[in-house]
This record gives structure tokens, C-alpha cells and sequence, in this order.
């Protein structure tokens, strides 16, 4: 029994990338705060295959305390795929930012999403066939503004799991490491990003995806040997893409 971790399953893209691979017959461990919601996917899950295992694993990732323990919790199962997707954005000026909000912002997007690579990588770097997938953003790759704290930790998303994938590929590891940047998509996300009960994205957005089409582009990322999957922010299209910062070997002169 193998599964695929989503961290962030409880609404937009987590969710819509569990039914995904539930689709694909993939056993899942589904983390966010929400148990309800989990609850809810998971008897989805089970009216699309009632065969496949479904572990709900309710966490708060803004505490690094928790992260650990939720890592940890999952040593009795074998994990194959791990996706890393869970978190928020915080509309707002740096000037203007709640320093509250951006400290647990920095404590989903960047602390969590290292710490849990990071377990991973340890003990799955030569096993076959294991990937993890972290969820960045086109705003991982350009600058936003009023964005650009959200930016930044999409930049850190993206970087460090470019530099990962390096890594092992330079160390021939057999665990494959990935980035998913999506653009505008019809989530959860603007609620929280906003602090707003309610959002339109008709007539807000000119283009957007939903959370089933951006699924769809995980699934191509997953079943590809590439490292990045990126939305063009002008056509809405889907490429696949090799490492694009820069990725140089430590040499050591000694
Ligand atoms: P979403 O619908 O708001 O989903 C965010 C998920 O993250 C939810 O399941 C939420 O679950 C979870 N999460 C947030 N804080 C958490 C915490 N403290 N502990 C555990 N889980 C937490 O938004 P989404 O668009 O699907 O976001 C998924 C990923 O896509 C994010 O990393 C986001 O930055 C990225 N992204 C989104 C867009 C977009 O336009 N939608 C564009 C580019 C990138 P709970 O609230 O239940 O904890």
C-alpha cells in the first residue's frame, strides 16, 4: 500500500488534486486545519473507488511543533508522492502588511513546506517512482505588487525546490522533485488573501483557471520528467519546463 500526502486537501487546488489521483486509484493522506472538509473529500473519494485508503490527518502547519508531529504520524504508512500545497496569500503593501498574518503566512508557505521536503527527501531519496511536488505560483517566478511578501515566499517555493530537484539529480537519486506555479485560480484563495467572506472572479479576472484544470496540470507535471509546470500568465496555457533559476554543483577544492 503506497499513498500520496496533500498537504492544503481541504478546498481549491488540494482538493481538486486528490480526486485527481483518486481518479488514478492512489491511496491518500489528506492534511489541512479543516477536518470536516477532509471528511467530506474523503467520501467523495470513496464514491469514486471504494477500495482506495483515505487518511485524513487534521493540522495547523503555521506551527512548526505540529509539522513535526504530523511528519511523524506518517512513518507507518509508505508514502510515493508528496505534494506540498497548503497555503495563503496576503493582499496588502509591505507598509501596509499585518506582521501577524505575513509571521504565519512565512510559517505555512516557507517553514512548513522545507521541513516536510526535507523529512521526505531523507528517507525516500532512493526509493522508485517517489516524487514531491511543491505548489509555488506564477508569482513565484515574477514579482507582484501589493503581493510581494506572498511573492517572496513563492520565490523561496520555487528556488529551493529547483535547488532540490539539482540535488538529487547531481546526486542520481531516484526521488524526482517538482514545482507546480499556477496563475489566477478560482480557489479559497482570494478569501483568505483578502480576509473577505466572498469573491467573484468573473469580472475580477480577465482569464483563470479552476481548481479541476489546475488538477489536470499536476497530473501532467507528475507524469512528466520535468522539473517545472507553469500557467503563461498572458495565455493561460500549461508548459512544462526545465529548472529555470540558475543550478551550479559545490565544488569542493580540497
Ligand atoms: P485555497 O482554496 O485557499 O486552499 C488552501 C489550502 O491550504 C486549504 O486546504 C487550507 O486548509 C490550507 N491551509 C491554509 N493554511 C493552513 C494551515 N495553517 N495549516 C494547514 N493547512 C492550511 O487556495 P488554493 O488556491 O487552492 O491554494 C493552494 C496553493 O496554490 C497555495 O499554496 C497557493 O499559494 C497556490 N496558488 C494559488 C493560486 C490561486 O490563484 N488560487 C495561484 C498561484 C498559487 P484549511 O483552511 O482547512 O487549513
Amino acid at each position: 500500500m503506497k499513498y500520496t500526502v496533500i498537504t492544503g486537501a481541504s478546498s481549491g487546488i488540494g482538493y481538486a488534486t486528490a480526486l485527481a489521483f483518486a481518479e488514478r486509484g492512489k491511496n491518500l493522506i489528506l492534511a489541512a486545519r479543516r477536518e470536516e472538509k477532509l471528511e467530506q473529500l474523503k467520501d467523495e473519494i470513496k464514491k469514486i473507488d471504494q477500495n482506495i485508503d483515505v487518511i485524513v490527518k487534521p493540522v495547523d502547519l503555521s506551527i512548526a511543533e505540529n509539522v513535526y508531529v504530523f511528519y511523524e504520524s506518517l512513518k507507518k504508512y509508505e508514502l510515493e508522492t508528496w505534494i506540498n500545497n497548503a497555503g495563503f496569500g496576503n493582499f496588502a503593501s509591505v507598509k501596509e502588511q499585518n506582521l501577524h498574518k505575513v509571521a504565519s503566512m512565512l510559517h505555512v508557505n516557507i517553514e512548513a513546506v522545507t521541513i516536510l521536503s526535507s523529512l521526505f527527501v531523507r528517507d525516500y531519496e532512493n526509493v522508485e517512482g517517489t516524487q514531491i511536488i511543491n505548489v509555488s505560483s506564477a508569482g513565484g517566478y515574477i514579482m507582484i505588487s501589493d503581493f510581494v511578501t506572498y511573492s517572496a515566499t513563492k520565490f523561496y517555493v520555487s528556488a529551493f525546490t529547483e535547488g532540490l530537484a539539482g540535488e538529487l539529480k547531481s546526486k542520481g537519486s531516484k526521488m524526482q522533485a517538482k514545482v507546480l506555479a499556477p496563475a489566477v485560480t478560482q480557489t479559497e484563495f482570494e478569501l483568505s488573501s483578502l480576509d473577505v467572506d466572498e469573491f467573484q472572479y468573473e469580472g475580477q479576472f480577465p482569464k483563470f483557471h479552476t481548481s479541476g484544470e489546475m488538477a489536470r496540470f499536476m497530473l501532467t507535471l507528475y507524469d512528466s520528467n520535468k522539473t517545472v509546470g507553469m500557467v503563461d500568465e498572458s495565455t493561460y496555457e500549461f508548459h512544462l519546463k526545465d529548472p529555470i533559476f540558475p543550478f551550479r554543483e559545490f565544488e569542493n577544492k580540497k
